[in-house]
């Protein structure tokens, strides 16, 4: 079962799973808001939805604090150079 996210705190720890991605009914009651209910349902599935959430994160962030936006972008190149082979890409 693929958990999209997870939040946790003293209180213990909720999922997005499967149970909300193939959900068929109207009403979402995961910690989503509904972002991926019954999205394994639609045309790009759960991977499609995925997507869109982080560009719409990134984008959002980007405009409301450019710096913190910045060092993700960072870390994302450094993530990229730590994963290439010995030698780097050439
Ligand atoms: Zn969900």
């Amino acid at each position: 079962m693929t958990t999209v996210f997870t939040l946790g705190n003293s209180d213990g720890e909720r999922r997005c799973t499967a149970a909300c991605h193939d959900a068929t009914g109207p009403v979402c009651a995961c910690l989503c808001g509904g972002r991926f209910h019954g999205a394994a349902r639609k045309p790009g599935g759960v991977e499609e939805a995925l997507q869109e959430a982080g560009e719409q994160f990134l984008a959002s962030l980007k405009a409301e604090d450019p710096e913190s936006y910045h060092a993700i972008l960072r870390a994302v190149d450094r993530q990229r150079q730590l994963a290439l082979p010995m030698g780097g890409a050439r």
